[in-house]
């Protein structure tokens, strides 16, 4: 049975860098386009967290340590 995952990101640590999105097998993080933070960044959101299987790729990437990753039983 493959893994589910879910991930939080922290808005206000996002500086919107990409790094995530590039390195998500599932392709299920994209950069707001209408959304910012209180730096002025477009924050990171997840578009289908069903797809999520806990691989942690994004919170190992992130510069900004804005990801956490959890990992459903
Ligand atoms: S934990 Fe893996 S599958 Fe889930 S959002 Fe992050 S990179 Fe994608
Ligand atoms: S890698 Fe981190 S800082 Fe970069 S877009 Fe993703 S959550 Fe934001």
């Amino acid at each position: 049975m493959a893994v589910k995952g879910k991930i939080t990101i922290n808005a206000e640590l996002c500086k919107g860098c990409n790094l995530c999105v590039d390195v998500c097998p599932h392709k299920i993080i994209e950069i707001s386009k209408d959304r910012f933070n209180q730096r002025g960044h477009h924050p990171a959101l997840v578009t289908d967290i069903g797809k999520c299987t806990a691989c942690a790729l994004c919170a190992v990437i992130c510069p900004d340590v804005a990801i956490t990753v959890y990992k459903e039983a």
